[in-house]
């Protein structure tokens, strides 16, 4: 019967977006929220579009963050925390910390409903204010900041906790000991680090320079890790700070690449975060000053969009490739990989140490440094804590736990934080935001609008450029005194860590992870049940942590089954080769010699190191070939490529070239998904057709993919575009800078979110490419304009046509390189250009 009716809920009760996504996951098919309607109404229509447009737009968002198409395909994607067992039993939700004895239960919701009824009717009734803790605390972290006392701040934050909870941990408090310890006896290092403190990943770009140099200062001098977030590095620091900064590859692949691989022995992947969770971030150009655009090898002045997941990874075989891709790139790093914490955290947790990783970082819903949109703070994410404990038990049931170590972060305030998320499982627990108010951050949560009055997070330099952007109060950052900040801080944080500690007799932390019993539920008993979260788990215990440190030192080359690692010998690596027959099962060739090359040299001597070509002869290669490429590796194919080829190149050349068949024709050249992902520098070719998203997100690169148009397209298209294309969609998907030169039909969905550079395409009317046709490819709300070759236009399609021309001439295809040819003596006549019109994006909602 289901299916043959709809279900309309009509509710006064729905006050939100989130009410409203929540009643069509748990099955309406439409919703009445009438109410808020009748709350906006005036004279005028105008607020009653707003808010229809803004409540669709708002599920818009939520559903394509979790990866849905369609809102009917939103299921019941959620969970609760402490709801009473007859309520989440009713509504099958996964519910953290229920019970049958919580006061959450129908009879409550019941009351609260009439309540606010009551409220609503009553005109002297007020909203209730949302408590929000950072405008009492900012100050006083600053005084730690200045004095490295933390006595005033324990004093403060201890007293703000109890009288408003505001988190899981808030209502349990440490055991006291029976046998006291003294904090000077108390080892809270761990690996090879003297604090278990981790400044979390932000990026230059988010952060001004000041801020940005001084976290990774601060960090090496207490030796603590600092994690750079994806936007690249600034030059002079590449390579600083090997053993205290860690590098991290995220969606965009800003700024990645071999240099940037091997500065540093860890890296990490970034699959999301816990405050924006599913969201990419985004940058708006005003921020993209001359440096920022250097370090991310994008144009000045153009938007920088994230896109919301990595592009590679859709399995955690995926995950498993790319650990594998950044393991040769650079064989010393050890690899963490950074999600948000979900309902089912505890068995992704064993996915992604089964695929290698190094260290898994929690990151709570809690935090966010730049600006991620209020909604997304409200309702998005789950505590540290749940991830925490459900990673620790996964990861001990499976035998896992010794060979990860568990980093967590998200919304950190306290030394009792840190040591609470380090007994229910963490070795590492990460800072954000508290390391930005170290510095001088007021919490003004205005950092997307690039008016930040204390120089953190805006480009803004000087108080002459200040009053030019029409900012009335501005306090630059003074770099001596933001790195003496970050190392008050946390050394205060450190000592009373060692005291917490010593009060619960603990003498190495690090033997202490996991063991919640030392934790108590001291109250809100009657809100949530805390027994499963402080219960340790009763199998094998952890006695000691094989630190994930002591790997570093036995670089590990992962061998494919069954095959001879080609790039297995180091003294090979600098030398030119020559293969024939390689097969599939030989993955991530030729980034070890990327990696050989520029390890050592990262004032970019490797450049002046003799080039090197190597040549795989009738060879279809396995995955990730010539990922991190760089300059002087010459790559030549006669054959084909699988998934991720080129993929985050630096230079060098990568030239997939069809392969001579018995019968004297010429065959395959084809490449798998991804091809030249992140892509900086250099050249990549592929005579064949392409798979999907080649070219995404080009950074600065020349692409040429040669597929034909074999038969002609039909003027009327009704579908199957991508299986008949030579790409097959998504070609040139957030591209930033560089050229594409694309020899046959496109494919569908091209170039959305594409903010600079230029495609060049084949208008080939008599086989019915015609420009409709291509206007048809362009993704739906892709802000790019189709036009006629401008003068560069010529002159490029001129150049990259000569060279591919080249190629083909040289693997033997006279005849196809005389046709191509033709095109070359009036290629205005063959080709159109695809270029972003280029618009600021609206800084609100911008999120980085
Ligand atoms: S804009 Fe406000 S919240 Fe953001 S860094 Fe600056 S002071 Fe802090």
């Amino acid at each position: 019967m289901r299916r043959d009716c709809s279900l309309l809920l009509r509710s006064a009760s729905l006050r939100s977006l989130h009410d409203i996504i929540v009643a069509l996951g748990l099955g309406a098919d439409a919703v009445s929220p009438y109410y808020m309607f009748m709350t906006v109404l005036d004279e005028s229509v105008k607020p009653l579009v707003n808010l229809y447009s803004a409540l669709t737009k708002g599920l818009e968002k939520v559903t394509s963050t979790i990866g849905i198409h369609e809102l009917r395909g939103y299921g019941r994607l959620f969970s609760s925390i402490g709801l009473n067992e007859e309520v989440a039993d009713y509504l099958v939700v996964v519910n953290f910390f229920g019970s049958n004895e919580l006061a959450y239960n129908f009879e409550a919701m019941k009351e609260d409903a009439l309540k606010r009824a009551e409220d609503f009717q009553n005109e002297k009734e007020r909203i209730g204010k949302i408590f929000h803790l950072f405008p009492r605390i900012w100050k006083a972290i600053g005084e730690v900041a200045s004095t490295g006392d933390y006595s005033v701040y324990r004093e403060k934050i201890t007293e703000q906790e109890a009288s408003n909870p505001t988190t899981i941990r808030h209502l349990t408090r440490l055991k006291k000991a029976e046998t006291l310890v003294s904090p000077e006896e108390v080892e809270i290092g761990v690996g090879d680090h003297s604090l278990p403190f981790v400044i979390a990943s932000m990026s230059f770009g988010s952060q001004n320079e000041i801020a940005f140099r001084a976290y990774a200062e601060g960090a090496d001098r207490l030796n603590m890790i600092s994690m750079n977030g994806e936007g690249g590095e600034i030059k002079d620091m590449l390579g600083k700070y090997p053993r205290t900064r860690g590098q991290q590859v995220a969606s965009g692949r800003f700024g990645v690449n071999a240099e940037l691989l091997n500065s540093s022995n860890l890296l990490e992947i970034k699959i999301g975060q816990g405050a924006k969770p599913g969201e990419g971030g985004h940058l708006p150009g005003s921020k993209v000053t001359a440096k920022i655009a250097e370090a991310r090898n994008a144009t000045i002045g153009s938007d920088l969009i994230s896109p919301s997941n990595n592009h590679d990874i859709y399995s955690i075989e995926d995950l498993a490739q790319m650990i594998h891709e950044l393991k040769t790139a650079n064989d010393q790093a050890r690899v963490a990989v950074k999600v948000p914490v979900v309902p089912n955290i505890g068995t992704i947790a064993v996915g992604i140490a089964k695929a290698g990783a190094d260290i898994i970082t929690l990151s709570g819903f809690d935090g966010g440094t730049g600006a991620a949109r209020i909604h997304a703070l409200q309702y998005v994410g789950l505590p540290a804590e749940i991830g925490i404990k459900a990673a620790h038990n996964a990861l001990l049931e499976a035998g896992l736990r010794d060979s990860v170590e568990l980093w967590a972060d998200g919304g950190v305030k306290s030394a009792q934080d840190v040591i609470k998320y380090m007994l229910l499982g963490a070795n590492r627990v990460g800072f954000g935001t508290l390391s930005m108010l170290a510095i001088g951050c007021t919490t003004c949560r205005g950092c997307h609008l690039d008016t930040c009055h204390v120089g953190i997070a805006t480009q803004i330099d000087s108080e002459a450029q200040a009053k030019e952007h029409g900012l009335r109060r501005f306090v630059p950052r003074q770099f001596d005194q933001a790195v003496q900040g970050i190392m008050n801080l946390f050394t205060a944080f450190g000592n009373e860590l060692k005291s917490l500690a010593a009060s619960a007799g603990i003498k190495n932390l690090q033997e202490a992870v996991g063991r919640s019993d030392l934790l108590e539920q001291i109250k809100g008993n009657d809100l949530l049940d805390l027994t499963y979260l402080l219960k340790p788990l009763e199998i094998g215990q952890i006695m000691h942590q094989k630190e994930a440190a002591a790997s570093l030192a036995s670089a590990q080359l992962q061998v494919a089954a069954g095959a001879e690692y080609l790039d297995a010998v180091d003294e090979e690596l600098h030398q030119s080769r020559e293969f024939q027959a390689v097969t599939a099962e030989q993955r991530v060739l030729a980034s070890r010699v990327s990696c050989h090359r520029v390890r050592g040299r990262l004032d970019g001597s490797y450049r002046k190191l003799q080039p090197l070509t190597l040549r795989y002869k009738g060879s279809i290669l396995g995955n990730g070939l010539g990922a991190y490429n760089t300059d002087g590796i010459n790559i030549e194919i006669d054959g084909g490529g699988q998934d991720g080829v080129g993929k985050t190149s630096f230079g060098g050349t990568i030239l997939i070239a069809k392969s001579p068949g018995k019968d004297g024709g010429f065959y395959n050249g084809y490449v798998g998904k991804g091809f030249g992902y992140g892509a900086q520098k250099g050249l990549l070719v592929a005579q064949g057709n392409a798979d999907a998203r080649a070219g995404i997100r080009l950074s600065g690169a020349d692409m040429i993919i040669g597929g034909l148009v074999k038969k002609p397209i039909p003027e009327k298209e009704f579908g199957n575009i991508g299986t008949n294309a030579n790409i097959k969609g998504f070609a040139f998907e957030y591209m930033t800078n560089g050229r594409g030169l694309v020899l046959g039909d496109p494919g569908p969905w091209i170039c959305a979110g594409m903010t600079g550079g230029v495609v060049y395409l084949r208008h080939q009317p008599e086989m019915g490419l015609t420009k409709e046709a291509i206007a048809r490819r362009v993704a739906k709300g892709a802000n790019v304009s189709i036009e006629t070759l401008s003068a560069k236009g010529i002159s490029d399609v001129k150049e990259l046509l000569a060279n591919y021309i080249e190629m083909v001439k040289n693997h033997g295809q006279e005849s196809e390189a005389a046709d191509l040819a033709l095109l070359l003596e009036h290629p205005e006549d063959h080709f159109i250009q695809v270029v972003p019109v280029k618009e600021q994006a609206d800084p609100a909602v911008s999120t980085e």
